[in-house]
C-alpha cells in the first residue's frame, strides 16, 4: 500500500514539473514574441535629493505592454527573461534605450542622472565594460550620467571577472550601486569586495521604518555605514513624508518612493519632473 501511495504522489508530482515547465515554455514565445514586436518599454522613476526634493536622477524601470493584460511588472517576466536566451537581448534594449534616453536629456539641459539595472547575464558573459564604452561612445552621453545598479545575486559568481569589469566601468567615469541592500546573504561581505560607489537600501527597511525599530536601527546603521566607507547611499520605498523626514534625520542623502513619484512614461517623466528642474536651473 505504502508503495501505492508512493507512485501516485510521483505521478502528482511529475505533472505539476510537466505543468510548470509548459507554463515557462509559453511565456518564454511570448517573451520572444513581445521583443519582436516591441511591446517592452522604460518607465522612469525619480530619485531626489532628500533635504530638499530636488531631483537628481531617475531610475529606468521595464514595463511589459501587454495587449490584453496591459502594463505587466517586471517581477512577473524578468526572472524568465534573466535565465532564458532572451536575457542579453534585452539587456541590450535596455541599455540602449536608458543612454539614449538619458542623452536626449543632456541635450535639453538637464543633468538627471539615469540608472539602470543590470541582468546576470551581462556580468558573465561578454564584456560589459568594452559595450558601456561603445555606448558612451555611441550616444556621446557624459559618464557620470550613467548608473549601473546591481544584485547580490549578481555578485555571487566569478568573483575575479566582475571585480575586473567593475574596475574598467568606473575607469570610463560611470558608477555602481549595490541595488537591495540587506536582502541577502553576504551584503556586508560584498562591500568589502567589490569597488561600489554607493547603496540602496532595500525597500522592504524602508516601508515601516517609522513604526518598526529594528527597521530603524538596520536603516540607521547603514546609513552610517555607508558615510564611513565613503559610499553615496540611496533609500528605496519612501512612501510618506515623515519617513523622508526621518531619514534626513538620519543623514540619509537620497530617496526615491511613491511619495516622490511612481515610475511612469519618459513623457510622463519630462512634464513632471524634468520642466521643473530646468526651470529651477535657470531661474537659479
Ligand atoms: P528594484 O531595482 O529594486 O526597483 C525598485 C522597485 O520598487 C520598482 O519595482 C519600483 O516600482 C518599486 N518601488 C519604488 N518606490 C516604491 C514605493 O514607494 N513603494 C513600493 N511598495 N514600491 C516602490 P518594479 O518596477 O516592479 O521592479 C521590480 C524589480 O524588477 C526591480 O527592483 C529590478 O530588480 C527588476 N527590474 C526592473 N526593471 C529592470 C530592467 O530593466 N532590467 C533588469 N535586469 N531588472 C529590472
Ligand atoms: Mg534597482
Ligand atoms: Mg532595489
Ligand atoms: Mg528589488
Amino acid at each position: 500500500k505504502a508503495k501505492l501511495t508512493r507512485r501516485g504522489s510521483h505521478v502528482i508530482f511529475e505533472n505539476a514539473i510537466r505543468q510548470e515547465l509548459e507554463n515557462r515554455l509559453t511565456l518564454e514565445s511570448e517573451l520572444a514574441l513581445a521583443a519582436d514586436r516591441g511591446e517592452f518599454e522604460l518607465f522612469y522613476q525619480p530619485q531626489v535629493r532628500l533635504v530638499d526634493g530636488g531631483l537628481v536622477g531617475a531610475e529606468a524601470l521595464i514595463r511589459w505592454r501587454h495587449p490584453l493584460r496591459g502594463h505587466v511588472s517586471p517581477g512577473e517576466f524578468m526572472p524568465v527573461v534573466n535565465t532564458s536566451a532572451l536575457s542579453e537581448r534585452i539587456a541590450t534594449w535596455v541599455m540602449e534605450t536608458a543612454a539614449r534616453q538619458a542623452r536626449a536629456w543632456e541635450l535639453s539641459g538637464s543633468s538627471v542622472r539615469v540608472a539602470i539595472n543590470l541582468s546576470p547575464s551581462q556580468l558573465h558573459s561578454g564584456d560589459l565594460a568594452h559595450s558601456v564604452a561603445t555606448l558612451l561612445d555611441t550616444t556621446g552621453l557624459t559618464p557620470s550620467l550613467l548608473e549601473l545598479e546591481v544584485t547580490e545575486d549578481i555578485l555571487l559568481h566569478d568573483e575575479a571577472r566582475v571585480l575586473d569589469m567593475f574596475k574598467r566601468i568606473q575607469q570610463l567615469g560611470v558608477r555602481i550601486l549595490f541595488d537591495d541592500f540587506g536582502t541577502g546573504y553576504a551584503s556586508l561581505s560584498y562591500l568589502k569586495k567589490f569597488p561600489l560607489d554607493g547603496l540602496k537600501i532595500d525597500r522592504s527597511f524602508v516601508l515601516d521604518l517609522l513604526a518598526d525599530s529594528d527597521d530603524a536601527a538596520i536603516v540607521g546603521s547603514t546609513i552610517g555605514l555607508s558615510k564611513q566607507l565613503g559610499l553615496t547611499v540611496v533609500a528605496e520605498g519612501i512612501e510618506n513624508r515623515a519617513t523622508a523626514d526621518f531619514l534626513v534625520s538620519m543623514g540619509c542623502e537620497e530617496g526615491q518612493g511613491y511619495f516622490f513619484g511612481r515610475p511612469m512614461p519618459a513623457a510622463a517623466f519630462e512634464t513632471q519632473f524634468l520642466t521643473a528642474e530646468l526651470e529651477a536651473v535657470s531661474a537659479a
